[in-house]
């Protein structure tokens, strides 16, 4: 359906898109995901044909459609600052993109009626926007985007004004509307929590570049790299040096693995495992990456204990079924089948 090629971009001579390649098929949610400046909302301006890609083309249905005007694209936009028009009721606003296309007034009327009821706000309709609350507010701002009928819905942050409690029960009924829209969607975010509970699929946007993309379970299993895993804030990460077939050195011992490494001698990389995967007081010190900690405190989390700890002078989180109080010196062991070695 949409595909990017290549696109570029640069600012004040730094490139701020560098070669990006995405496609998101028919139907598919797809989460764009990348920190704050990385360049998210520069790559759907491109695709919504607001700014100009220095190289490379936007495809819609294998149709090169880079040279065509924003409203020749049939894309709908919607910002997280989701610009309602303040003096107008939901209805006027919900009607307007059917306006802009110059649809006739029962056509219109009938639309709004359809895209309210989609996000379950029918009985609205006569309300005036500024007594809505935050969450109904971005609701509407969807039904607008929805209501003229877009080939592709691009989101950008829409969840970013509001607070965190509103923003996680609202992820999961715009999940709920945008599959049952059936519409294919770009959800922009900075959020990796959120990136998780929306994506159908998620792409991650660093250094000009998509630096992985696929299901939310992939990358959280297997991320390419020490910075995706340290962004998506998959545990603790350690650097370390290789040392083929299945070992590696860091600063305070030897870490053993289950599996050989693809990596030749003395290679810079970074070891990642899991808080869940850190086992406390498992092993006598001397058993296979076994080493002494001391523990810093123990956060009561609901499920676990968040046990922070500390290795000479290196910081580690284990998630523990019970307290460890803080001073306690504890031995640490990670079994080798739990570490994954990441190319820095
Ligand atoms: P994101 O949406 O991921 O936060 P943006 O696409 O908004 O990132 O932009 C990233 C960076 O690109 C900005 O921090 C800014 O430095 C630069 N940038 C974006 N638009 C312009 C512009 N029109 N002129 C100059 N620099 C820009
Ligand atoms: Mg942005």
């Amino acid at each position: 359906m949409l595909s990017l090629r290549g696109i570029k971009k640069r600012y004040e001579g730094q490139w701020l898109l560098n070669g990006v390649e995405l496609d998101v098929s028919e139907g598919e949610l797809l989460c764009l995901l990348g920190e704050s400046g990385s360049g998210k909302s520069t790559l759907l301006r491109i695709t919504a044909g607001l700014e100009e890609t220095e190289a490379g083309r936007v495809f819609w249905n294998c149709q090169d459609i880079t040279d065509l005007q924003p409203n020749e694209r049939c894309f709908g936009l919607m910002f997280q600052d989701y610009a309602l028009f303040p003096h107008r009721t939901v209805a006027q606003n919900v009607a307007f993109g059917l306006r802009m296309k110059g649809l006739p007034r029962h056509e219109v009327e009938q639309k709004v009626t359809e895209a309210l009821k989609t996000i379950h706000m029918a009985s609205f309709a006569d309300r005036q926007v500024t007594e809505l609350s935050g969450g109904e507010q971005q609701r509407v701002a969807l039904a607008r985007a929805l209501a003229p009928d877009p080939h592709l819905l691009m989101l950008d942050e829409p969840l970013g004004a509001l607070d965190h409690t509103l923003r996680v029960s609202l992820i999961h009924e715009l999940r709920r509307i945008l599959h049952g829209s059936g519409k294919p969607a770009i959800y922009v975010t900075h959020d990796r929590e959120e990136a998780f509970a929306i994506a159908d699929r998620l792409a991650v946007l660093h250094e000009g570049h998509i630096m992985q993309t696929g299901a939310p379970e992939l990358l959280f299993k297997k991320p390419v790299n020490a910075w995706l895993a340290s962004f998506l804030g998959l545990g603790n990460l350690i650097k370390a040096m290789s040392a083929p077939p299945n070992t590696a050195a860091v600063t305070f011992g030897c870490f053993t693995f289950a599996e050989s490494i693809n990596l030749p001698e003395k290679s810079a990389c970074v070891l990642l495992f899991r808080p869940r995967d850190l086992l406390i007081n498992a092993q006598p010190l001397g058993a296979v990456n076994t080493f002494d900690a001391k523990v810093i405190d123990s956060v009561f989390m609901g499920d676990y204990w968040q046990v922070n700890l500390r290795v000479q002078g290196l910081d580690l989180e284990a998630h523990s079924g019970q307290s460890h109080p803080a001073g306690t010196s504890v031995t640490v062991t990670i079994p080798p089948e739990k570490i994954q070695v990441l190319p820095q």
